[in-house]
């Protein structure tokens, strides 16, 4: 089993910076992607070189402008979020790199968006690979499990109830059909399903 799991490829990490500025921005949307210069070469960094990259493709989550009563009056919400690569390909010590990544993440916001975030930002706090591999159990740090590649997709992917192991079922990112929330909240229907049909 560990010489299986060994050869999975796992899907990239993120470095999310949550922060709270004073102001509003009704001009930001709720939901915003900050294209960085590269396309190609920032994911092959990511994916495959293993390389913190200086240039970023960045989300942008801004819920106060969709509910205001999600921060005190006059001020506003965001998270931004970076794709990294986990920690198999990049072992860097994040407690050192995590403040430095952070401030250029927010001096790019700066640079494109909100001039002044350094001065307004009341409340910020940023999670990391390493966060994700202690807090979430996520291995490598990885944030969205298996990499979907055609040989990890589909049938290809972890069975919702083990092919040798009686009553033994997985749930969940890694097994099918996939990452995100509908697609976890669809391998918790197919794993209940099994289950129930299993009990007959
Ligand atoms: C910043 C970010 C933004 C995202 N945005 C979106 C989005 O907009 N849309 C979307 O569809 N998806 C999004 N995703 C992906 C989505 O959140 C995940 O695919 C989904 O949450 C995975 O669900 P899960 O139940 O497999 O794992 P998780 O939600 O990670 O839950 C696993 C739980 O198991 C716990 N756990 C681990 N080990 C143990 C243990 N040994 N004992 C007990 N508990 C344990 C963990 O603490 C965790 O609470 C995003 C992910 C991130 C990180």
């Amino acid at each position: 089993v560990t010489d299986k799991l060994k050869k999975k490829k796992y899907s990239p990490s993120l470095f999310v910076v949550h922060f709270g500025l004073k102001g509003s921005w009704p001009g930001i949307p709720h939901h915003m992607i900050l294209l960085g210069p590269r396309y190609k070469g920032l994911l092959d960094d990511i994916y495959d070189n293993g390389v913190l990259p200086n240039d970023f493709s960045l989300y942008l989550h801004h819920p106060t402008v969709t509910d205001p009563e999600m921060a005190p009056e006059g001020y506003s919400t965001f998270y931004v979020l970076a794709p990294v690569p986990h920690q198999g390909k990049l072992p860097i010590d994040w407690d050192e790199m995590g403040p430095i990544y952070k401030k250029r993440i927010l001096d790019e916001i700066g640079q494109r968006l909100i001039p002044d975030i350094h001065e307004r930002i009341v409340t910020s706090f940023h999670y990391t690979p390493q966060d994700f591999g202690t807090d979430l159990n996520a291995h490598l740090g990885s944030a969205f499990s298996l990499e979907p590649l055609l040989t990890q997709s589909a049938w290809f992917r972890v069975h919702n109830r083990d092919d040798v192991i009686e009553n033994l079922y997985f749930v969940g990112a890694g097994t099918h059909p996939g990452a995100g929330i509908p697609g976890v909240v669809g391998s918790a229907k197919a794993t209940a399903e099994l289950m129930i049909e299993d009990m007959g």
